[in-house]
């Protein structure tokens, strides 16, 4: 099974990360994840989503980030290396031009990202450990070396 199958009921989930229902809801107001939705509205969380929220806790916890301290290391995900905007779609992305939050919270709806579904793109799957952000920037530096 991926690791991005989403299994894990929402009681489960915060169960497993031994935090309450509510947070888990609010980090999905706050737009910190992406819970795949079933169509009877209920959310199902894989494990890759609890690793994403262990680092989210770990930062709020141990480092003392605040939510909109993460949100604003999330917007610096450079996404459009991923996604190979042209410099037009650059010229109109929230997510090129701000720093406000992840890429998934601030795209446009102009914006080539708009119809795409952001829980299955690799900017949101495979960035959720707490390590992968900075090893995506070791493997970009040493590539340029
Ligand atoms: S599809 Fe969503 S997650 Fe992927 S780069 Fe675009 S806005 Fe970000």
């Amino acid at each position: 099974m991926s690791n991005n199958e989403p299994i894990y009921p929402i009681r489960t989930a915060a169960r497993l990360l031994n935090i309450s229902v509510h947070t888990l809801r609010m980090y999905e107001k706050e737009k910190l994840i992406i819970p795949f939705k079933k169509s009877t509205n209920h959310r199902l969380y894989s494990n890759s989503d609890i690793q994403r929220i262990k680092c989210i806790r770990l930062a709020i916890n141990d480092s003392k980030i605040s939510i909109n301290g993460i949100k604003t290391i999330y917007s610096m995900m450079p996404c459009w290396e991923f996604i190979n905007c042209s410099k037009e779609d650059k010229s109109r992305c929230s997510a090129y031009l701000t720093h406000n939050g992840p890429c998934w919270s601030v795209k446009g709806e102009n914006t080539i990202c708009a119809e795409k579904d952001c829980r299955s793109c690799s900017v949101y799957k495979d960035f959720g450990e707490c390590d992968s952000i900075k090893n995506f920037i070791r493997n970009k530096l040493a590539g340029t070396e």
